[in-house]
């Protein structure tokens, strides 16, 4: 049984019903313009040649992202993630999902939600910004900035649900500083997207949609579910919860570069930021943050705390000192704690012990008041997560 890049072309116009054979960004054009992209780039979109003989998907950008998960998968997957089709949809109900049959297999990815990531990355460098100059305000002024901060960050996620990317274009200025953060939060949206795809590919190198998965690759996966630590997050899951856990973090290693045997500190920052920010934003856009028994997927926030333990355990004490941007005595700890943090904030959930701290660090804040920043850190410092030293800033200030 092998898959032809045919067959999934034609199993991923069947399942999402795009235009057949069109490239995505015909229909998108005008958002596009609108959103300020260049002329340049909106052409060479729309004269995207979906159906070429060698095409992965229905734009570019994607085809080169799977061009390039095929170039760093493990040589005994590689056959059939060379022959799976990409696309984008306009799919409002889904985040991104695949499927495979016996030809073929496809992974699509909705706009909405790639779009989405815009919000959430460029909420990341005010929200590292905030957390920096936490020192220049009395704490109480500084809980109130980070509470509306949030607050507006809500606001303008339910306006874009409601009404799409002209909202956010309109809110460009609150989300980038400048052009040099408005490219940082292009890079992050791409790593971010990454992630999502890898997740999808995931499921196909597992086979999580035959009757007989891929032994070989869920020994790998589950080799990183072995410490204790991971253990416990996958108590009283169901069976295709624990097997979304697998695709995380089988994604997460893709995108790390642990296949390609060839990696850096740079390539694992994007895979850690990636995987957290869309996770994320998925608990944001279907209100899921807490795994329920009936549904498909856990809960964000127990995906994000598997992948920030796995990170951890894996990386945890490398330095990211040599990056750009990063300071002296931040590690990959630390910033999957910032990022875990991050997501508490984001969240906006108030009842958010249970996911970061035992139950003495619970009964350390007051009942019904809500739990702003200066609490989450608290936790992650517990968890020991964070460096107890507040004055290395998080981010270097250009
Ligand atoms: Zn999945």
């Amino acid at each position: 049984m092998s898959w032809t890049l045919k067959k999934s072309r034609d199993l991923f116009y069947a399942e999402t019903g795009q235009p057949r054979g069109q490239a995505f960004w015909i229909d998108e054009a005008v958002s596009m313009s609108g959103a300020g992209v260049e002329p340049n780039a909106i052409e060479s979109a729309i004269a995207w040649n979906a159906v070429g003989a060698a095409s992965r998907a229905n734009c570019p950008l994607l085809h080169d992202v799977m061009v390039e998960l095929s170039s760093i998968v493990d040589p005994r997957w590689k056959a059939r993630v060379d022959n799976i089709y990409a696309g984008r949809t306009v799919d409002g109900d889904n985040t991104a999902f695949s499927r495979g049959g016996v030809k073929g297999g496809m992974v699509a990815i909705s706009i909405h939600y790639s779009q989405s990531l815009i919000a959430y990355a460029g909420a990341w460098g005010q929200f590292l910004y905030a957390v920096d100059s936490r020192t220049q305000f009395p704490a109480e002024d500084w809980a109130c900035l980070m509470k509306n901060m949030r607050d507006d960050l809500a606001q303008l996620m339910s306006d874009f649900q409601d009404r799409g990317l002209a909202v956010l274009s309109k809110s460009w200025p609150v989300l980038f500083r400048d052009a040099r953060q408005r490219d940082a939060v292009g890079e992050i949206v791409a790593s971010a997207e990454r992630w999502i795809v890898a997740h999808e590919v995931a499921h196909h190198i597992l086979r999580h949609a035959s009757s007989k998965i891929d032994e070989d690759a869920a020994r790998e996966v589950r080799s990183f579910m072995a410490a204790p630590a991971m253990r416990v997050e996958l108590v009283g899951l169901s069976r295709d919860q624990v097997q979304e856990i697998e695709a995380d973090l089988l994604a997460f290693e893709l995108v790390a570069g642990r296949f390609a045997k060839d990696t850096n500190a740079l390539i694992i920052m994007q895979g850690v930021v990636g995987a957290l920010l869309a996770t994320i934003a998925v608990g944001h856009l279907d209100g899921g943050w807490a795994t329920s028994p009936d549904s498909e997927h856990p809960g964000a926030f127990t995906r994000i705390a598997v992948l920030a333990k796995w990170i951890t355990l894996e990386h945890g004490d490398s330095p990211l000192a040599e990056l750009p941007g990063a300071n002296p005595g931040m590690t990959f700890q630390r910033l999957t704690a910032i990022l875990l943090t991050y997501a508490l904030w984001a969240s906006g959930e108030e009842d958010v012990h249970p996911y970061v701290g035992s139950a003495d660090d619970q009964a350390a804040v007051d009942d019904g008041e809500p739990v702003w920043i200066q609490d989450y850190l608290f936790f992650a410092l517990q968890l020991g997560m964070l460096e107890a030293d507040d004055e290395t800033p998080l981010i270097r200030q250009p």
